[in-house]
């Protein structure tokens, strides 16, 4: 089967989902963190305000790194362990007359959606272990929480982080599922049963959207249209399941005699086409060529006899998505020249 490339929804929509909810996190959390803080400078409550608003600062650093930069990895696991960072520190301090607690449920959801279940789960059980030891033994903490807060607040975040997990396990679980599934769907609606190579929706339908997401991967790139010739004799004389092995044998010939970035496909019938992508015309024309002799010696097993079949070619070379549609008519003229000067040739 050939290797499609093809376009990948569900991918672009997680991305989209971690973005947004670092983008939460940096943005809506840093400026609620950062009004309380102003507010705690009013109250006297100096270290309080210092670490709502330093942690405000750091998360809002972090996701201007991440708009120049468009490292999503990197500012997710830095987002994590600064929330991590944050809430420690918070616990620490004890918040607002010891509310810290309240603020620590939010987090093990954000940390499953930054880092995913696995990291997020070893995350989320290591800042409750430490927010445990912390309650377990008030001598080390400036917060004075109540003793009967400890058990409440470990059963309680562990319910959250267990249920946090299996729903970030299963969503991931079910995104792969998806994108499998959306490949596989692809990959079948691209590839033309007889020979596998791609075929003409491929070129009609998906083609055109990967030349305008990313035409530096293609141009200048040529384009060639090849017509077995005098096909029809081949199935007179030896059947139409012998015709189908020649169609076979050309798309074998076709797949390894053009390069892994080169797109082939069966046009039509027995018309075949291919895109060479950072390709001038004068290089399309030898490599057109090169192929041409390289058929045309090949000896076909027909019946108890090996024949030589040749096909005709026309070559045309785009520059812009806009100018796909132009330049495979431009081939297929070209096509229809070599032809008629005779077939065997390349035009
Ligand atoms: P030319 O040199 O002008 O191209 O002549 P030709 O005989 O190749 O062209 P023509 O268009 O007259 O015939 C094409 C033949 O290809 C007719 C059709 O039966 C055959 N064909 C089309 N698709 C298939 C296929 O999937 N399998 C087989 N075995 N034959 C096919
Ligand atoms: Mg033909
Ligand atoms: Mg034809």
């Amino acid at each position: 089967m050939s290797k499609i490339p093809l376009s990948n929804d569900a991918a672009e929509i997680d991305h989209l989902r971690r973005a947004y909810t670092l983008m939460f996190v940096s943005y809506i959390a840093a400026a609620i963190i950062f009004v309380y803080g102003i507010r705690h400078i009013y109250d006297q409550q100096t270290l309080l305000a210092v670490i709502l608003i330093s942690s405000a600062l750091a998360f809002l650093l972090n996701i201007v790194v991440f708009h120049l930069t468009g490292r999503i990895d990197r500012a997710c696991l830095v987002q994590s362990v600064l929330v991590s960072m944050f809430v420690l520190v918070l616990v620490y301090q004890g918040g607002y007359h010891n509310t810290a607690l309240y603020w620590v449920y939010p987090f093990p959801i954000i940390q499953f959606a930054l880092l995913g279940a696995r990291r997020g789960a070893l995350l989320n059980l290591s800042l409750t272990l430490l927010l445990a030891l912390f309650l377990k033994f008030p001598e080390w903490t400036i917060a004075k929480y109540r003793p009967e807060e400890t058990s409440r607040f470990i059963s309680s975040m562990l319910t959250v982080i267990c249920v946090g997990w299996i729903s970030e396990y299963f969503r991931a679980r079910s995104h792969h599922k998806m994108t499998a599934l959306q490949r596989d769907q692809q990959t079948l609606a691209y590839t033309d049963s007889l020979t596998g190579l791609l075929n003409r929706r491929y070129i009609d339908v998906d083609l055109p959207a990967q030349l305008l997401d990313n035409p530096d991967d293609y141009f200048p790139m040529t384009v060639v249209m090849l017509d077995i010739d005098h096909f029809k004799e081949v199935n007179d004389s030896f059947g139409h399941d012998a015709g189908d092995g020649v169609l076979r044998a050309v798309s074998q010939l076709l797949r390894t005699g053009t390069r892994a970035e080169d797109l082939v496909a069966r046009y039509g019938g027995e018309e075949f086409i291919f895109f060479m992508p950072h390709t001038q015309l004068n290089d399309g024309l030898k490599r057109a060529e090169s192929l041409r002799q390289q058929l045309a010696q090949h000896a076909f097993a027909l019946g108890s006899v090996a024949r030589h079949i040749t096909a005709s070619f026309g070559v045309a070379t785009c520059h812009s998505p806009s100018n796909l549609k132009s330049t495979i008519q431009m081939a297929d003229k070209n096509l229809y020249e070599a032809k008629r000067a005779g077939r065997n040739c390349v035009r």
